[in-house]
């Protein structure tokens, strides 16, 4: 998926999430962090593609090749349940040593989670699939022909993938309106 897709996706899970299965409160500083790690968690696992923005810069000319030689190609330990834990823990590591102090570490940690799961669910419909289980080098995807599934940046994504999520996250907002009042410490 596109990263469009990927922010919408990770936007919709965790609002879904955290309007559902609502704390009683949060602080200014934790929904920051929220939407921060929100955004930061839906495209991270794109880290191990060269062809994504976080690789644009290249210093050398023989950067790109030289990286992909070294991740293997896209689709590797960042599209894996392994990365997506090890990446929430390096996370939560970094936010306990700065230590902010009205800053909620265990729900960022989630929102971060949460976000990466969803770029995970977003790929699984593609064409390339996943390897949920890596370093077992499997890729899995849904539907389990390759054909019925989805071509990145492909207009069933635009037109059909896109819109639904955009619906789906606005009935979200619009079904949980009296728990966002309650959710802020205003
Ligand atoms: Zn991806």
């Amino acid at each position: 998926m596109i990263q469009r897709t990927h922010d919408l996706a990770a936007v919709a899970l965790v609002s879904y999430y955290f309007l559902t299965y609502s704390p009683p409160s949060l602080n200014w500083e934790t929904l920051l962090g929220i939407g921060v790690a929100t955004f930061i968690g839906g495209i991270i696992p794109d880290i191990d593609n060269v062809a994504s923005p976080a690789w644009k810069h290249k210093l050398t000319p023989w950067e790109g090749k030289a990286s992909r030689d070294f991740l293997d190609g896209h689709r590797h330990l960042s599209h894996s349940l392994l990365g997506i834990f090890l990446f929430t823990w390096v996370l939560g590591l970094l936010l306990n040593t700065i230590k902010l102090p009205h800053l909620e570490v265990g729900l960022v940690q989630l929102a971060f989670f949460l976000g990466q799961l969803s770029h995970l669910i977003a790929d699984t419909v593609t064409i390339e699939g996943v390897p949920w289980f890596y370093p077992i080098p499997f890729k899995i995807g849904i539907p389990p022909f390759k054909f019925m599934r989805i071509r990145t940046g492909g207009w069933v994504e635009k037109l059909i993938v896109f819109p639904l999520l955009l619906a789906f996250t606005i009935w979200i907002y619009y079904s949980h309106h009296e728990v966002i009042g309650k959710f802020l410490k205003i």
